[in-house]
C-alpha cells in the first residue's frame, strides 16, 4: 500500500473527511498539499502535526468553488512538490430546505464548491498526470450520490453530478494510468453532520444523542457512525496498486445506507 514518493492534494482537508483522508494518505508515506478554511494557528498546528510522520505538508487556502483558485491551487502542488499525483476532491458544504424556500444563493453555493469545484481541479491536474502516465483521482460523493432525501436538493443534485463526473473522467483516462473513483459515506461525524444533529435537537427538543439515534435510525442499518479514518482508509485503497483497474466507481461506505 506504500505511497512513499507520492504527492497528494486533499481538498477541504482542514476538518472531518478530507483531514482523515490527508492523514490515511500520509501514513502511507504521501506527502500533502492541505486545503480549507479554518483558523490559521489550527491549520498550523495541523501541518506540524502531519510534517511530524515525516512527508512534506503545505497548505493553500483556496477557494474551491472557484475556477482560478483550483488552477493556482494544483500549479502550487506542482511547484512545491514537483508533481501532483493524488487528488481528492473533498470539500463540500450543506444547506438543507425545501425546493420551493430554497435560497437561489445557497443553491449556487452548493453546486459550486461540491460539483464545480471537483471540475476545476481535475481539469488541473489531468495534465501533469497524464504527463507522467500515473493518477489517482478520488471524489468524495455521498449516499446522496446514489438516493435522495427531502430538503436537500442542491447537496443531492451535486453529488449525483459528481458521480456523472466520475465515470465520464474514468472513461476518458482508462489507458492513462489514471483512475477515477468516488467514496459515498453515509453518516460521518463531522462538522457538516453536527450542524444538522444540532438544529434537529433545537427544532424537536431532543437531547443531540437521541438526534443522532434518529439520524441513524432513518438511513443506515447500522446504527453507528463512519469514521473520518474509515473513509482514509478507503481513500488509500483506491490510490493502491491493488486498485488499478478499478475505476469510475461509488464506493459506498455507508453501513448498509444504499443497500436498503
Ligand atoms: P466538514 O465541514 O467537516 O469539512 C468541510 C471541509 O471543506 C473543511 O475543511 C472546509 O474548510 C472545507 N471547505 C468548505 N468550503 C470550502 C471552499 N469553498 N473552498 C475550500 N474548502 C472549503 O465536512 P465533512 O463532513 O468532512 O465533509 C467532507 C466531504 O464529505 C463533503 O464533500 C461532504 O459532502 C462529504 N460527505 C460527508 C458526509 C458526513 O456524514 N459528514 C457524508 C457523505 C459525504
Amino acid at each position: 500500500m506504500s505511497l512513499a514518493g507520492k504527492v497528494a492534494l486533499v481538498t477541504g482537508s482542514t476538518s472531518g473527511i478530507g483531514l482523515g483522508i490527508a492523514r490515511a494518505l500520509a501514513g502511507q508515506g504521501a506527502s500533502i498539499l492541505l486545503n480549507g478554511f479554518g483558523d490559521a494557528a489550527v491549520i498550523a498546528a495541523l501541518q506540524a502535526e502531519i510534517a511530524a510522520t515525516g512527508v512534506g505538508v503545505g497548505y493553500c487556502g483556496a477557494d474551491i468553488g472557484k475556477a482560478a483558485d483550483c488552477a493556482a491551487m494544483v500549479a502550487q502542488a506542482e511547484r512545491e512538490f514537483g508533481r501532483l499525483d493524488i487528488l481528492v476532491n473533498n470539500a463540500g458544504v450543506q444547506f438543507v430546505s425545501s425546493v420551493e424556500n430554497f435560497p437561489m444563493e445557497q443553491w449556487e453555493r452548493v453546486i459550486s464548491i461540491n460539483l464545480n469545484g471537483a471540475f476545476y481541479a481535475s481539469k488541473a491536474a489531468i495534465p501533469g498526470m497524464k504527463a507522467r502516465g500515473w493518477g489517482r483521482i478520488v471524489n468524495i460523493a455521498s449516499a446522496h450520490g446514489l438516493v435522495a432525501s427531502a430538503d436537500k436538493s442542491a447537496y443531492v443534485a451535486a453529488k449525483h453530478g459528481l458521480l456523472g463526473l466520475t465515470k465520464v473522467t474514468a472513461i476518458e483516462l482508462a489507458n492513462a494510468g489514471i483512475t477515477c473513483n468516488a467514496i459515498c459515506p453515509g453518516w460521518v461525524l463531522t462538522p457538516l453532520v453536527e450542524a444538522q444533529l444540532n438544529a434537529r435537537a433545537e427544532r424537536e427538543g431532543i437531547s443531540v444523542d437521541e438526534a443522532k439515534r434518529r439520524f441513524l435510525a432513518e438511513k443506515q442499518p447500522m446504527a453507528r457512525f463512519t469514521t473520518p479514518e474509515q473513509i482514509g482508509a478507503a481513500a488509500v485503497f483506491l490510490c493502491s496498486e491493488g486498485a488499478a483497474t478499478i475505476t469510475g466507481i461509488p464506493l459506498s461506505v455507508d453501513g448498509g445506507w444504499v443497500a436498503q
